[in-house]
């Protein structure tokens, strides 16, 4: 095949323990899957569902990458999140993601009922640690941390999200096309909060690779 110029390079993760790389496809992320998030959001908790939006590939950052602070926000958010790689016989593994989120544009887009994206899925919006492979961690009961500066900002189990990872897989399956490759951003937890340039943010989930960058 010849293409008119050259296609981009495939976007890839690293596999903890071995020299091989996840390829990413798809990046699907559920929104208000903790209670205690949709409350510091201002939503009602009895009322709520989880939702789900995307970002694109392309926004995937690696571990120990410096984060350009991105245009036209001024309230710039964390959102530490456990991430589901998909295989192609169900889950391949897991990694710790954090959901960066343009807070300001966000709100406007939920005032106007506009779409998610400018939000959520800018360049470089979606940092995410090495996949370690599903049979070499149980994540019942893991703690799900997130440090600013060293500072814990976000600290929750990941029993309590709302739908749990095979619901969100049976979920997504049902009503999209769920192919090896797709990630799966499953939610944050309460205490997400605004990061500005020079800040550091390192995520973690007992048992995977932590995620760490820093916004310049
Ligand atoms: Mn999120």
């Amino acid at each position: 095949m010849s293409f008119v110029f050259d296609p981009a390079k495939p976007v890839s993760l690293p596999v903890a323990g071995t020299d091989k790389q996840f390829p990413v496809r798809r990046i699907y992320c559920i929104g208000k899957n903790y209670a205690e998030h949709v409350r510091e959001m201002g939503g009602d908790v009895e009322r709520s569902e989880p939702v789900f939006f995307t970002k694109a590939a392309e926004t995937i950052v690696h571990t120990g990458t410096e984060i350009p602070f991105p245009p036209h926000t001024e309230n710039l958010h964390y959102e530490v999140e456990l991430v589901v790689a998909m295989g192609p016989h169900g889950v391949f593994g897991y990694g710790v993601g954090i959901d960066l989120t343009r807070r300001d544009i966000q709100a406007t887009a939920k005032q106007t009922g506009g779409p998610w994206d400018r939000a959520k899925s800018f360049s470089k919006s979606a940092p995410c640690s090495k996949i370690t492979p599903a049979d070499k961690v149980d994540l019942s009961n893991a703690h799900i941390v997130l440090r600013k500066n060293g500072d814990i900002v976000q600290s929750s189990s990941l029993d309590k999200m709302i739908w749990s990872v095979s619901e969100i897989i049976e979920r997504l399956a049902a009503d999209m096309d769920l192919q090896a490759g797709d990630l799966i951003f499953t939610g944050t937890p309460e205490g997400v909060g605004p990061v500005i340039p020079g800040d550091e943010l390192s995520g973690g989930v007992e048992g995977l690779e932590p995620i760490r960058v820093r916004i310049t």
